[in-house]
C-alpha cells in the first residue's frame, strides 16, 4: 500500500463536556477579551438572553437576528451593533445560521469567536463561509473564519426538536459519507468520518424515542463534531453540490434537503466508489444508497423533495445548474444522471443500489 496525503488540523480549540457552556466566561477571559456580543436566531433569543445574563459584565448584549444563509445585510447590522456596544468577541449560540453570522463578522473584523453549537450541522469547525447578497449565495474557504473556541454541551441540545435532530444528524452523516471518497482525503479524515457516522447511527434512533436522553445527545454531538471536521478538511462532491443548488436556487430547507438527497447521491456514487463507501455499508447494513434510505426512513426523516414545494420543472432547472460547473466526483457526472437522481429523490423512491 502506498500512502500519500497532506493533513492540516483545525486551529479551533474543542471543549466537550456536559454543562461546559456554563464556563463560557472563562473562555472569554482566556482569549483576553472583555465584552462578548451573544449571537442567536430570534427563535433562540431567550436562551441567548439567559446566557448573556450568566455572563454578567462579560456580556455586551444580545444580537438575536441570525437567519439561514447569512445575508450580508444582517452581518453588517451585527458588525455595527458590536462596534457600538464595544464588543471584542462573539459567543454564537445556535446552529449553522448563528455560527455563520459570527464567521461572517470575523471575516470582516477578525473578531474572536466562541461557538456553542446546538445542532449537528458542523459549521463551527469548518473554514467555510457561505453568504447571500442580492439573491445570490457565494461560498469561500478561509482560515479567517475558524472560531477560536467551540464548546460542545449536550445539555443545550436536549430541546432540539426530534425532526430537526433527525435531519441535522443526516446532514452531518452526509459530510462524512462524501469525505470517504474525497480526492484530498487523508487517514485522519477517514477515521473521523467512520467514527462520526457510527456515533450518529447509534444515537439518532435513541433520540427519536427519547429526545432528552443526554447520553444519546452527547454521542450525536460527538458524531457531529467529527463529521463537521471532515467537512472542514476535505472537498465535498455531488451530494453537497446538489444540496447547495437546491437551497440556493429554490430556497429548500438546508438540513431537510441533505436528508432527502443523501441516499440518492451516495447510491449513485457507490458504483464508482464502492470500496471507499464500504464503511457506510458496514455501519448502516446493506448497499450504501439503500442502507442510508432505510436508516433515514426508520428514524422518520422526510423522504421526498416534492414535500418542499418543488415542481418537476424545477428539477429540470436544478439539473442544468448542478451539471454546469465541473467539480470532482468519483463517478462522472452528466445532466441526465443528475436529472434522474432528482426525480427519484422528488418521488421518494428507494434507490436501486
Ligand atoms: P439553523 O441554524 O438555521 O437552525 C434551524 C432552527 O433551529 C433555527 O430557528 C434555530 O434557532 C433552531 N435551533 C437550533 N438549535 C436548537 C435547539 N437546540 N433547540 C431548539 N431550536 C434550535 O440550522 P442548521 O441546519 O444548524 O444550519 C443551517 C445553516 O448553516 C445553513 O445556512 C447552512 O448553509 C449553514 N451551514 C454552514 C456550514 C459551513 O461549514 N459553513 C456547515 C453546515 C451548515
Amino acid at each position: 500500500m502506498t500512502l500519500s496525503f497532506t493533513y492540516q488540523g483545525s486551529a479551533a480549540r474543542i471543549v466537550f463536556a456536559r454543562g461546559a457552556s456554563a464556563r463560557a466566561g472563562e473562555w472569554i477571559e482566556k482569549l483576553d477579551c472583555r465584552r462578548a456580543l451573544v449571537l442567536s436566531t430570534r427563535e433562540q433569543a431567550d436562551a441567548a438572553e439567559a446566557l448573556s445574563h450568566r455572563l454578567g459584565g462579560l456580556s455586551a448584549g444580545v444580537f438575536a437576528k441570525a437567519v439561514m444563509h447569512t445575508p450580508v445585510t444582517v452581518t453588517e447590522d451585527a458588525v455595527n451593533v458590536a462596534a457600538r456596544l464595544g464588543a471584542d468577541c462573539v459567543v454564537s449560540l445556535g446552529g449553522g445560521s448563528t455560527t455563520g453570522l459570527g464567521k461572517a463578522m470575523a471575516l470582516r473584523t477578525d473578531i474572536a469567536q466562541i461557538v456553542i453549537p446546538t445542532t449537528y450541522a458542523g459549521s463551527e469547525v469548518t473554514p467555510i463561509i457561505g453568504q447571500t447578497e442580492g439573491g445570490a449565495k457565494t461560498t469561500i474557504r478561509t482560515q479567517k473564519v475558524v472560531p477560536e473556541v467551540v464548546i460542545y454541551d449536550a445539555e443545550l441540545t436536549l430541546g432540539l426538536p426530534v425532526g430537526m435532530s433527525v435531519t441535522s444528524g443526516l446532514n452531518a452523516i452526509a459530510h462524512a459519507a462524501e469525505g470517504l471518497y474525497a480526492e484530498d482525503r487523508n487517514p485522519i479524515s477517514s477515521l473521523m468520518a467512520v467514527d462520526g457516522m457510527r456515533a450518529l447511527k447509534e444515537a439518532l434512533p435513541v433520540i427519536v424515542g427519547d429526545p432528552r436522553n443526554v447520553g444519546a445527545r452527547e454521542k450525536a454531538l460527538y458524531g457531529a463534531w467529527l463529521c463537521g471536521t471532515v467537512l472542514g478538511q476535505v472537498a465535498m462532491s455531488l451530494h453537497h453540490k446538489i444540496c447547495h443548488t437546491l437551497g440556493g436556487s429554490f430556497d429548500t430547507p438546508h438540513a431537510e434537503t441533505h436528508a432527502v438527497m443523501l441516499p440518492h447521491t451516495i447510491g449513485f456514487n457507490a458504483a464508482a466508489a464502492g470500496g471507499e463507501l464500504g464503511p457506510v455499508s458496514e455501519i448502516f447494513g446493506g448497499s450504501p444508497g439503500q442502507a442510508l434510505y432505510d436508516f433515514a426512513r426508520s428514524i422518520g426523516s422526510p423522504m421526498r423533495l416534492r414535500a418542499f414545494g418543488l415542481t418537476e420543472a424545477d428539477l429540470d432547472c436544478a439539473a442544468d445548474l448542478a451539471a454546469k460547473n465541473p467539480y470532482s466526483n468519483p463517478r462522472p457526472i452528466d445532466r441526465a444522471s443528475i436529472r434522474f437522481l432528482l426525480q427519484e429523490a422528488w418521488e421518494g423512491a428507494r434507490p436501486s443500489v
